[in-house]
């Protein structure tokens, strides 16, 4: 299969959200695809996290997921998405909260090490409760991936404006040119 872990692909800005965003388009079930399906990019992922996501230099080298480990793993990736998407959209509920810190506690215990993408990713998405301040998360008008907007005015749309705010412009100029194209 074609496939490669780009920079892209890291555009969360903590490695929670990255792990969270392995998930394309969530909200259209048709079109939605599961990355770390294939037990191959779920490893390969691990690989490249230290250098391509932003919380890299913090976590240096990690272990993939130990193969006993997964259905945990994604177990915290779904409670990540769940309470954060929810907090962000102001409708997060108290067990929201209650299940991730279940599933950070799981993964920390399963951990082999303190350098396993299992015990990197329950630290980001700890350390995500408070820091930064929650109206720093957003939901990329295009592709839905969770990201941190660390821009002075917090004006960000989009998760990676090269990819996610080039096809939103192109949207806008086809529609429009619809729209004038219509007799
Ligand atoms: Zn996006």
């Amino acid at each position: 299969m074609d496939f490669s872990w780009t920079p892209h692909r890291f555009s969360g800005g903590a490695l929670a959200l990255d792990v969270a965003n392995s998930v394309i388009l969530r909200h259209d079930p048709d079109r939605s695809c599961d990355r770390f399906a294939v037990a191959q990019q779920l490893d390969d992922f691990a690989g490249v996290a230290p250098s391509l996501s932003a919380e890299g230099p913090q976590y240096g080298a990690m272990t993939p997921v130990q193969p006993a480990n997964r259905q945990a793993f994604l177990h915290l990736r779904e409670a990540i998405d769940r309470y954060y998407r929810a907090r962000t959209l102001g409708v997060a509920e108290r067990g929201y909260l209650a299940t991730l810190l279940e599933a950070t506690a799981e993964n920390l215990r399963l951990a082999p090490s303190e350098h396993s993408l299992e015990c990197a990713t329950a630290r980001s998405a700890l350390r995500l409760i408070t820091e930064p301040a929650p109206d720093r998360m957003k939901i990329c008008g295009n592709c839905g991936w969770l990201f941190l907007d660390r821009s002075k005015n917090k004006s960000r749309f989009w998760c990676d404006m090269a990819v996610c705010g080039n096809r939103a412009k192109a949207n806008r100029h086809y529609h429009r040119k619809r729209l004038e194209m219509r007799p």
